[in-house]
């Protein structure tokens, strides 16, 4: 067979495409590696002459489409127009400025969009793969992509394959490889060789680099990386950008489609008014239309959105909580409900054994965490397990049926696997055992991993002699169905269910979780463990109870998620005793009552949608529960988060508002179907995550509300001037000018605004309320004709004290720009007063937005070049008082339109 030929897999002309057909042996021998992997040093090597497992980043549009792709817009389109047509009559300077709007214009947006579409990227590269690996004939767990040809990887149901493997072992395994074959029915993997011909969907020996394991176990010998993969070699994957989009922008991009054509309408109408009516020049009355148009289509506004939305993503990430949809960004604000998982989310998830129980007595153990120092008292007594024999069977099974170590790492013991199983392994320490020696004399032949599904896992010894055991360890209630005797000093005896039940009861009101052990002895042919082989005729052995303190942090974040208007609801696998003592402690029990997931079973939808309502506590789930507790929660109009860390959980996750997954115990499969990764897989971090949602929206709105008058103002200055026949108080240049100053700084500073009071004590956001909301219109037209008002008040006032046309204009230019730096101040929060001490938390984006506006005015009014391109002239220090007069009466009746609309607002909740 041609592939014993060694090939170094970056030779473009080897024929990597028939691994599958060779024997397993013959593809290890070909990669130079064999069934215990590389050493560290060949990987090392392998890394330099391969380079890293990553595919290329999606091809970015370059620079100067993305620069062109911002004046694919109307505006410019208008622009434009009028560039042409003031060079046609010549009027240069006219031109030389329009031209410079479309040329800044679109630079701003092209740095704006690169800001944003940075920070996304950088919170992409927050959660990069891991993958198991055989290095030095030891597992470990190493970046995905320091994986080269040769490394054997172990899978593991829920990991994403990390690479294209030859597989050389599985149990079980299988893979769903819809990314690559469209197929969505998850595919059996076994390592005989297939047919050279075989499409990719059918080489059953290959697992596939990007694809995911739903079940299963197995281990399989990389034979392809990075773009070398199935997966690089096609460009789907490649090509997949995210867009930086949400519902609430596309509904904006509607709107502003409308508002478009409505505001080219009232330009045009103001063209044919002024020439048919007031007779003013043509040309006059087009440069004044150009302007009006510009000045009304709130063009910087989807810049402004996407960008607070950036930063919202980029604060949540800061917090810990990782958005993989920009959706939830805007979802996360108006939560509902928050279903949680407890271990490890609500608690700490360091578990410790407290108690144990025989069939004849019942301990409880010392000590700190998983350092194995302890004592087993009963009675209050300390004893030596070793004399025990009931016990110290109980411990040594337990043992052999974990798959955790503990280790002392620079002085504070930790645990590798699962805290459950860590804790066992620490108690069997604490009685003397030495893992290692265990093992060595009873070796493990097989296991069936613990899966939630089922709440047991098993493991089959066999020692010298050739006799096999066979352990079980998992909930009691599952263990107790299995078994009809007990351990007893005489060997055996009938099972005491009453007994055993009672003592589970005991143990679990303390908010401990119980997990039972049992045991039976097997044939030295025995080697396979199925399902059929725990079905029955186990002998019960005894109980553990773990304690797992809660985190402090959830506590408190569930007290202000309550404040918030937000139920949270816990669905744990645990006994419903254990549940509800920890749901008491971190303050969710207090919300409702308990519900196992058998009796969930009992209730139909109906039923369902009316029990969940008064229910905090669901204990004894499985993940299927999970996606009838999301559905039941929506019909009652419920916008939920849901978390989960599983690969059954995928189905909930995928089905809730927003799905949150686990950073750190989770898997890719559940973190693939997640809307939000949670980096500390804390509760606080769902909390805060919302609170940055909720802030999000804020700032959306009052980038809205500051936008939409300005725009406003500015658009009905020159209205009103040509409508009421006189000369018009700002030029259109004038106003393309105040149109660029403003909206690039003062409303992006809104993006950056921090929390303002009572975000977390005020009731979720409705989740169909419309943004675009009756106040907002009132509001609009308010704010407008104020501004309206003041600059042309003051250009008349200048105009009857004797001042030039110029003069006049360079006033009103102020008045206007200023008018908005006071409605910034305003803006900057939405429901208080503007006379508060908050308004000084954060204030340095608007503070640094107002200076530098200031700045670009004085250099409008007193510099030469300026003067000439806008026709501005120097204004004397009365003119100023006066504008700063009328500023001031801006914000004050802006103030009081506030207080006014607040109280309207209490009164009508009351
Ligand atoms: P949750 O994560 O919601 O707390 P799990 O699904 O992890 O719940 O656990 C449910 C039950 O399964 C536990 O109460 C315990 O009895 C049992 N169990 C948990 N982990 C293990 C394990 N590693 N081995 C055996 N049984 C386990
Ligand atoms: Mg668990």
């Amino acid at each position: 067979m041609n592939t014993t030929v060694p090939r170094t897999g970056n030779d473009a002309d080897a024929d990597p495409d028939e691994w599958h057909a060779a024997s397993a042996d013959a593809v290890l021998e070909s990669l130079g590696t064999d069934r215990e992997g590389l050493s560290g040093e060949a990987a090392r090597e392998r890394l330099e002459q391969y380079g890293p497992n990553r595919l290329p980043p999606p091809a970015r549009r370059g620079a100067l489409r993305r620069l062109l792709a911002q004046l694919h817009n109307v505006l410019i389109y208008v622009l434009l127009g009028a560039a042409a047509l003031t060079a046609a009559l010549a009027h240069w300077v006219d031109t030389g400025v329009i031209l410079g709007v479309v040329v800044v214009n679109a630079l701003i947006g092209f740095l704006q969009e690169g800001k944003a579409e940075h920070a996304l990227q950088a919170i992409r590269g927050m959660l990069s793969p891991a993958a198991t690996v055989l290095r030095d004939g030891e597992r470990a767990s190493v970046d995905a992509e320091t994986l080269v040809p040769g490394d054997v990887v172990l899978l593991e149901s829920g990991d994403r394959v990390p690479a294209d493997l030859r597989l050389l072992e599985v149990k079980g395994l299988r893979i769903d490889e819809a990314v690559l074959t469209g197929e969505s029915v998850p595919i059996d993997k076994a390592v005989e060789p297939v047919a050279a011909t075989a499409a990719l969907g059918d080489r059953f020996d290959m697992a596939w680099s990007g694809t995911l394991v739903t079940a299963g176990r197995g281990r399989g010998v990389v034979t392809a990386t990075a773009d070398r993969t199935e997966i690089g070699r096609i460009s789907s994957m490649l090509t997949r950008v995210t867009t930086l989009t949400t519902p609430l922008l596309r509904q904006f991009e509607r709107f502003g489609r409308w508002l478009t054509g409505g505001i080219l309408a009232l330009a045009g109408g103001t063209f044919a008014f002024g020439i048919l009516v007031r007779g003013f020049p043509y040309t006059d009355m087009f440069l004044a239309a150009v302007g009006l148009a510009v000045a009304a289509i709130p063009e910087g506004l989807p810049a402004i959105m996407t960008i607070t939305l950036a930063i919202g993503v980029q604060r949540m990430a800061r917090r810990n909580a990782i958005i993989r949809r920009l959706p939830a960004v805007e979802t996360l604000g108006s939560v509902t409900v928050i279903c949680t998982d407890k271990t490890g989310t609500l608690t700490r998830n360091e578990m410790m054994v407290q108690s144990v129980a025989t069939s004849r007595s019942y301990y409880e153990v010392t000590g700190s965490g998983y350092r194995p120092r302890g004592d087993f008292l009963l009675d209050g007594h300390r004893v030596d397990p070793a004399g025990r024999p009931l016990l110290a069977d109980l411990l040594r099974a337990a043992l052999l049926c974990s798959d955790a170590t503990v280790s002392d790492v620079d002085g504070v013991w930790r645990v590798q696997g699962d805290p459950t199983e860590g804790a066992l392994v620490a108690l069997a320490m604490k009685a003397k055992l030495d893992p290692a020696a265990e093992s060595r004399a009873l070796p493990r032949t097989d296991v069936i991993p613990f899966e939630s599904e089922h709440r047991f896992m098993a493991s089959l010894h066999h020692g010298d002699d050739g006799s096999g055991s066979l352990f079980v360890k998992g909930a009691p209630e599952r263990l107790l169905d299995m078994c009809s005797e007990q351990e007893s000093e005489r060997g055996t005896e009938p099972l005491d269910r009453d007994y055993w039940e009672r003592r589970v009861e005991e143990i679990s009101a303390c908010g401990q979780r119980v997990i039972a052990l049992a045991a039976r002895s097997t044939g030295p042919d025995h080697r396979r463990l199925t399902l059929g082989d725990v079905a029955d005729g186990l002998v019960f052995m005894g109980l553990f109870g773990l304690a797992d303190p809660p985190r402090e942090e959830a506590i408190q974040a569930i007290e202000r998620c309550q404040a918030a208007g937000i139920r949270v609801k816990m669905v744990t696998g645990d006994h419903v005793s254990t549940a509800t003592a920890i749901g008491r402690l971190v303050g969710i029990a207090e919300d409702g009552d308990s519900i196992t997931g058998q009796e969930l079973e009992q209730l139909d939808g109906a039923a369902l949608a009316e029990r969940i309502d008064r229910t905090s506590v669901f204990a004894r789930t499985s993940p299927a529960h999970k996606l009838r507790l999301v559905e039941a929660l929506q019909s009652r109009g419920q916008v939920v988060s849901m978390t989960g860390d599983g690969v059954n959980d995928a189905p909930a996750l995928k089905r809730a508002d927003v799905g949150v997954a686990m950073g750190r115990k989770g898997t890719e499969v559940a973190r693939e179907a997640a809307e939000m990764v949670l980096a500390d897989d804390n509760f606080a971090s769902i909390a805060s995550a919302v609170e940055e949602g909720r802030i999000v929206y804020d700032n959306l709105k009052k980038a809205i509300i500051f936008i939409l008058p300005t725009n406003g103002g500015e658009a009905f200055t020159l209205i009103a001037a040509i409508v009421l026949g006189f000369a018009l108080p700002i030029t259109p240049v004038q106003i393309l000018w105040i149109n660029m100053v403003t909206a690039v700084t003062l409303a992006l500073a809104l993006a950056f605004e921090p929390a303002e009071r009572g975000v977390m004590t005020r009731p979720p956001r409705r989740s169909d309320e419309p943004l675009l909301s009756a106040y907002l219109l009132w509001r609009t037209v308010f704010v407008s004709l104020l501004l309206v008002a003041g600059t042309i008040g003051l250009f008349v006032l200048e105009r009857s004290a004797g001042a030039g046309i110029e003069a006049a204009r360079t006033v009103a230019v102020n008045a206007l720009v200023i008018f908005e730096v006071v409605y910034l101040v305003n803006c900057r929060l939405l429901y208080d007063s503007a006379f508060s001490r908050r308004l000084l938390r954060g204030a340095s984006y608007s503070l640094g937005a107002i200076g530098l506006v200031v700045l670009l005015q004085l250099l409008l009014t007193y510099t030469a070049p300026l003067q000439f391109l806008f026709d501005t002239r120097a204004i004397g220090p009365n003119e100023w008082l006066r504008i700063l007069a009328v500023a001031g009466l801006v914000f004050l009746l802006v103030e009081l339109e506030k207080v006014v609309v607040r109280h309207l607002r209490t009164d009508a909740a009351s």
